[in-house]
C-alpha cells in the first residue's frame, strides 16, 4: 500500500510500530426521527430483535462467568437479563413507537430516562441497584439496535498492535493491559482529555483527533505512530522504518541517561528548590511514579476507584486504597483530590448523564455537594486514612465562597461523628482547592484567606478561560495554554497564594511541558506535579534554569498577545537553555 503521512497534536509521547488494530465503536450519536404508519411493526421488530441479542449476549456472559467466578457476578447478570423481560422496558418502549410514531432509538431513550427518574425517590441502595441496570442495559440494547459492536479489548491478538478506536472512555484506556498494544490512536478527543491524561500516565503513545482516520487506513497495515512530533506514517517506506527504529532507540537511551539522577532533590542552577510531585489516577501507577522520581503525589484523581463498575466503592474500600497510597509513599506528602466526577468522567452509577453541557453541568465539587452521601463516604474514608501518612485533601470545580463554606461545615460534622465514636484523624489536614475555572481566579485573594494551598488545573482553567470544550476535537486548536489570558490567570493566581502566603502549584498538563517549565518558576511557582514519565525531563530542565532568567522571560512574554508569538518566543529561548539531545530528540 502506498505511504500516507497523517499530523496531529502529539498526545502521549514515545514512539510505536505496529499493526493497526482498528476498533469501530460510536456512541450516543442515534438518529431521532418521525416514522410512518406503514413502518411501525417494522421498528417494533428492531426493537425486539435488539433486546433479543441483548439477551443471548447475556446468555453467554452468563455461561462464561459460571465456569470462572463466584455468585455476586452471576446474579447481576441474571438481573441484567430479567430486566431485559421487565414490562416498563420493553412494552413501554413499544408504546411510544406506536403513540408518538418516533424510531426505537429514540423511544428506548425516552423510557429509559424516564426509569432513570422513576427509582430518585426509592431507597438508597434499591435505587442504585436499579440505576445500574438501567444504564447497563440499556447501552447493550441501544449498541445493538445502532449495530454498534460491543466494545472489548479482552481478545486483542498478542501482536503489536497500535489500536485505533473512535472515542473510548478514560476508564476503558485504564482496562486495556500495556502488554497488549503497542500505542494508539483515537478518532476524538484532544491532548487534555481525561482519556489522553490515562494514556499518558500508562505511558502508552498516542495520537488524538484524528478524525476520520479509519476511513483512511486499512486493518492490519503496517504504521509508525510518533506521538512526539504528532505524526502516524501508515505503510512507512523501508528506510523511514529503519529511521524511525533508530530513533526511537535514541530515545529510549537518552530516556535512560534522564533518569539517572532522578532521585536527587531538584534546585534550579542557582540553587533555588524546586519540588516536582507525581498526578495518578490508580494504584498501579505508585511504583512507576517512585521509580521516576516523584517526591509525594500533587494529584490523585480519586474518580477513577468510581468508574468501570457498577456500583459504587464503600467507605471501607476507599479507606484502603487511601492507607495504600499513603503507606507506600511513607511520609511524603499525598495530595487526595475528592472525586471529580461528571463531565467526560461520569459513572455507570450516576443518572446525569445526559446533560446537554457535562462541562459545565453537574460536575466536580458540585456533583459532590448535591450526592452529600457519596461525598460524605469519601470524606469519612479519607478522614480516617489521614493518621496512616502525609495527606492532603484538594476539592476540585471551586467556582464560588459558598463551596467552601460547605465543604468546611461537612467536614467539621463528621470529624465530630469520628469523635463520637472515637476513630483518629490527623488534627490538621490541610485542605486545598482547584483553581481552575476563571471565577475562582478572581476570587483568589479571598479564597487563599479560607483555605491552606492551590493547585492550578491548568486544564480546565484553558477549558473555561476560552469557553472550549476540552474533549471536543473540532475547537482543539482553541486549547492552547500558551494563551497569554491563561499565562495573566496563573500569575494572579501565585500573587494572590503569596500575598497570603499559602502554598501553590500547577497540576495541570502544562506541569510537566518542557517549555512552560520556566515560565511557572518565573511566576513564582515552587512545585510542579505532573504524569511520572515527564518528571525525569523536568528535573533536568530545572537543573538548567536560573530564576533571574526565567523572571525575565515572564516579563517579556506577559507583553505579548497572541498564543502564538508566546510559544514562539518560547521555543526560540528555552531550548538555548538545554543540552543538545533535547533539540535533536525534539524533547522541547
Ligand atoms: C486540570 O484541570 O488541569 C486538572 C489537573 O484536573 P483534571 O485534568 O483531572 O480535570
Ligand atoms: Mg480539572
Amino acid at each position: 500500500m502506498k505511504t500516507r503521512r497523517f499530523q496531529t497534536t502529539a498526545t502521549s509521547p514515545g514512539i510505536a510500530i505496529g499493526k493497526t488494530y482498528c476498533i469501530k465503536h460510536e456512541r450516543n450519536n442515534y438518529s431521532r426521527y418521525w416514522i410512518k404508519n406503514s413502518d411501525i411493526e417494522l421498528e417494533i421488530t428492531r426493537l425486539k430483535d435488539a433486546i433479543k441479542k441483548s439477551k443471548d449476549q447475556l446468555d453467554k456472559i452468563q455461561t462464561k462467568i459460571c465456569r470462572f467466578q463466584g455468585t455476586d457476578q452471576i446474579e447481576i447478570i441474571e438481573s441484567h437479563r430479567l430486566f431485559l423481560q421487565d414490562d416498563m422496558l420493553v412494552a413501554d418502549t413499544i408504546k411510544q413507537i406506536n403513540t408518538y410514531k418516533i424510531n426505537a432509538e429514540w423511544a428506548l431513550d425516552k423510557i429509559l430516562a424516564q426509569l432513570r427518574l422513576s427509582f430518585l425517590n426509592m431507597d438508597e441502595d434499591y435505587f442504585r441497584e436499579r440505576q445500574q441496570d438501567i444504564d447497563y442495559v440499556g447501552r447493550r440494547i441501544m449498541d445493538n439496535l445502532m449495530g454498534t459492536p460491543i466494545l472489548s479489548f479482552n481478545n486483542l491478538p498478542n501482536e503489536d498492535l497500535i489500536l485505533v478506536v473512535h472515542d473510548i472512555s478514560p476508564a476503558e484506556v485504564a482496562s486495556i493491559s500495556k502488554n497488549n498494544i503497542k500505542g494508539f490512536i483515537m478518532e476524538c478527543g484532544g491532548k487534555t482529555s481525561h482519556t489522553a491524561i490515562v494514556a499518558r500516565a500508562l505511558d502508552i503513545p498516542a495520537l488524538f483527533g484524528m478524525s476520520h482516520f479509519m476511513d483512511k487506513i486499512a486493518h492490519n497495515e503496517t504504521i509508525i505512530l510518533d506521538g512526539v512530533r504528532g505524526v502516524a506514517i501508515a505503510s512507512p517506506l523501508k528506510r523511514e522504518r529503519v529511521q524511525y527504529e533508530r530513533t526511537q532507540e535514541k530515545y529510549h537511551a537518552f530516556e535512560n541517561e534522564l533518569m539517572k539522577d532522578i532521585h536527587i532533590p531538584t534546585r534550579t542552577k542557582d540553587n533555588h528548590r524546586i519540588y516536582i510531585n507525581g498526578n495518578m489516577e490508580i494504584l498501579e501507577e505508585i511504583p512507576s511514579l517512585l521509580s521516576h522520581g516523584a517526591e509525594g503525589i500533587g494529584l490523585y484523581r480519586t474518580e477513577y476507584l468510581f468508574l468501570n463498575r457498577l456500583d459504587e466503592p464503600s467507605e471501607e474500600e476507599q479507606y484502603n486504597s487511601y492507607v495504600n497510597v499513603l503507606t507506600k509513599l511513607e511520609q511524603k506528602v499525598v495530595t487526595i483530590r475528592t472525586v471529580d466526577l461528571g463531565g467526560d468522567k461520569m459513572p455507570l452509577t450516576q443518572v446525569y448523564d445526559s446533560q446537554i453541557n457535562p462541562a459545565l453541568g453537574l460536575r466536580g465539587i458540585r456533583l459532590c455537594l448535591k450526592e452529600t452521601l457519596m461525598f460524605r463516604t469519601q470524606l469519612r474514608a479519607l478522614l480516617r486514612a489521614s493518621v496512616h501518612g502525609n495527606m492532603q485533601i484538594l476539592f476540585p470545580m471551586i467556582s464560588c465562597m459558598e463551596e467552601i463554606i460547605q465543604i468546611k461545615s461537612i467536614i467539621n460534622d463528621i470529624k465530630t461523628e469520628l469523635d463520637d465514636q472515637n476513630i483518629p484523624y490527623a488534627p490538621n489536614i490541610p485542605l486545598g482547592i482547584m483553581i481552575e475555572v476563571p471565577s475562582a481566579v478572581a476570587m483568589a485573594t479571598e479564597f487563599a484567606k479560607e483555605v491552606d494551598f492551590f493547585s492550578i488545573g491548568t486544564n480546565d482553567l484553558t477549558q473555561y478561560a476560552m469557553a472550549m470544550d476540552r474533549t471536543n476535537e473540532y475547537i482543539a486548536h482553541l486549547h492552547n495554554p500558551y494563551e497569554p489570558s491563561l499565562l495573566k490567570m496563573i500569575k494572579a493566581t501565585v500573587d494572590a497564594a503569596e500575598k497570603e502566603q499559602i502554598p501553590v502549584s500547577v497540576c495541570g498538563e502544562l506541569a510537566g511541558d518542557p517549555l512552560a517549565i520556566p515560565i511557572l518558576i518565573g511566576f513564582g511557582i515552587k512545585a510542579l506535579s505532573m504524569n511520572p514519565v515527564s518528571i525525569p525531563k523536568a528535573k533536568h530542565i530545572l537543573r538548567e534554569i536560573t530564576l533571574p532568567d526565567s523572571k525575565r522571560y515572564v516579563k517579556r512574554l506577559l507583553k505579548l498577545n497572541t498564543a502564538h508569538c508566546v510559544h514562539k518566543y518560547l521555543k526560540k529561548k528555552v531550548p538555548k537553555l538545554l543540552p543538545d539531545d533535547f533539540k535533536k530528540l525534539k524533547f522541547v
